[in-house]
């Protein structure tokens, strides 16, 4: 199963991050996922939920991105997305001499730890105000 020895293979290099930084916990990952990558966003979740288990990295939220594959002609350097089933013609001279510049992509894009200083700070209270200072000029009519 691709998705499950991909999710072990996140959950081994995040464990690895976290022993060297001493982190106790990790609050979500970020994922990069290329749509030709032939990895399905369900089924990487749900064998992500396997992996983690008894591990640092339990209780993690996996937020997958998905990279958009696109290619490029040789003949005119026309680029363009592929989309999916993916289309290898050139839209522009209908060359097949494509070359796929995005799209495989497999690679752990951000980790937030859970107990980063970043993190710890008590800015995070719910009762705070918002940023934007939206008070709109209120006329009770
Ligand atoms: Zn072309």
């Amino acid at each position: 199963m691709h998705e499950m020895s991909l999710a072990v293979a996140v959950v081994d290099q995040v464990e690895t991050a976290a022993q060297s930084r001493g982190a106790v916990g990790v609050s979500s990952i970020v994922l990069d996922v290329g749509e030709l990558a032939g990895v399905v966003p369900d089924a990487l979740a749900f064998c992500f939920e396997l992996a983690c288990a008894g591990t640092v990295v339990e209780g993690a939220e996996l937020i997958t991105r998905t990279v958009r594959g696109t290619a490029r002609c040789a003949p005119c350097a026309g680029d363009w997305e592929v989309g999916m089933p993916p289309r290898l013609l050139c839209p522009g001279c209908g060359a097949a001499a494509a070359e796929l510049v995005s799209g495989r992509e497999l690679r752990i894009r951000e980790v937030r730890w859970a107990d980063s200083e970043a993190g710890a700070g008590r800015r995070a209270d719910p009762e705070a105000p918002r940023e934007e200072h939206r008070h709109p000029i209120t006329e009770e009519s």
